[in-house]
């Protein structure tokens, strides 16, 4: 399937052929290649990422704890929920981008994510492939123990505060929010991709965000190459300790990166 490369936004860093020469190569003899993937890889599909929205909009006037916590939750559930619904909508409007595109050609690549989006899904990933660390921001779950998940209709997106069918806790988006373990079972598929990764994608993110930026040095420990695509990446900061560092968006980048000989 050849995905077609978009043009080069002047705004944004040339990508250098010799490294996208060198990842290629890299890539080549990697019998398992693993794509971690942040925030940036949906900032093309208009997607605000964390550092973006928070110089707009709701950020700046509510602390993101209170919007993404259980204690925001118990404390103001009408406000979180509303916050969700534009975030639900956000993400309904935007649209696959050619990063998405990119790796939904690549089936061999295992999908590890960070962003509650279903981007990957809509490029055409089967959705068994993505492992979504910080869960799903189209579906609802029990804030109760009962475990009941459903999804939600993105053409009736309503901030409406509604009950567990099932045991009548209160129904709230399907994310991980901050203080809250993140489910078992992504992890330990996340963790048992990268323990057989020969290379990690890193995409789109900043790092920061624990456990998950730790699956990176998991990686790498385990013998991994590490190869970063972002646009903000500085080669002589290398804070990622990457093999290889591709300064460029994923839209651009990992087109190039992925596509045939
Ligand atoms: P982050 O916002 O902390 O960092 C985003 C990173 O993407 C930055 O390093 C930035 O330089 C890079 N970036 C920006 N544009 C890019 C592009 N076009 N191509 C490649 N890289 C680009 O994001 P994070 O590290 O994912 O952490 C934020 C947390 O918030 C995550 O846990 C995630 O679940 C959540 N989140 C998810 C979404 C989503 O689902 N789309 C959006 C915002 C935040
Ligand atoms: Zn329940």
């Amino acid at each position: 399937m050849s995905v077609p490369i978009e043009p080069h936004d002047q705004r944004f860093p040339v990508l250098d052929p010799a490294v996208l020469q060198r990842a290629r190569g890299m890539l080549a003899t990697s019998a398992s290649i693993v794509a971690f993937s942040g925030a940036g890889l949906s900032a093309e599909s208009g997607v605000p990422t964390f550092r973006d929205a928070a110089t707009s909009g709701l950020w700046t006037r509510y602390d993101p704890a209170r919007l993404a916590s259980p204690e925001g939750f118990a404390a103001d559930p009408d406000l979180v929920l509303a916050w969700y619904a534009d975030r639900r909508r956000a993400v309904a409007r935007a649209t696959p981008n050619a990063a998405h595109r990119a790796l939904a050609a690549r089936p061999d690549i295992a999908l590890v994510t960070q962003n509650v989006d279903d981007l990957l899904e809509r490029a055409g990933c089967d959705p068994t492939r993505v492992v979504h660390l910080h869960g799903r921001i189209d579906r609802d779950r029990c804030h109760g123990s009962c475990g009941h998940e459903e999804p939600i209709d993105p053409a009736v997106i309503v901030a409406e505060l509604r009950r567990c069918p099932r045991c009548g806790a209160l129904l709230r988006p399907a994310v991980v929010w901050f203080g809250e373990a993140l489910p078992p079972e992504a992890w330990e598929r996340a963790v048992a991709a990268m323990h057989s990764a020969d290379t990690v994608i890193v995409i789109g993110t900043s790092g920061a965000v624990w456990p998950a930026a730790g699956l990176v040095d998991l990686a790498r420990s385990a013998g991994a190459g590490i190869v970063v695509v972002n646009p903000d990446a500085d080669p002589d900061d290398n804070k990622d300790h990457a093999d290889i560092v591709l300064r460029g968006r994923a839209g651009e980048v990992l087109p190039a990166l992925l596509s045939g000989p």
